[in-house]
């Protein structure tokens, strides 16, 4: 498989304000949720990737369930 044809996930901000947190999209579409469940993607650009640094801006939900993924 041609790693250009893989949907890309990564992690956006579908809130905002100061205590924002980072969501990890598995992919860009609107019907996949994030990892936890709790946020629909509606067209954030999606940064990082599934090997990005983990941050202090990644929800821990989020965060969890891709590490326990790989
Ligand atoms: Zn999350």
């Amino acid at each position: 498989m041609n790693e250009n044809d893989k949907p890309e996930g990564g992690w956006a901000f579908p809130n905002s304000g100061s205590r924002a947190k980072a969501h990890y999209f598995p992919k860009p579409d609107p019907l996949e949720p994030s990892l936890c469940g709790r946020w629909g993607y509606t067209g954030h650009p999606l940064q990082g990737g599934a090997n990005s640094k983990p941050s202090t801006d990644d929800c821990g939900a989020c965060r969890k369930k891709l590490e326990a993924a790989k």
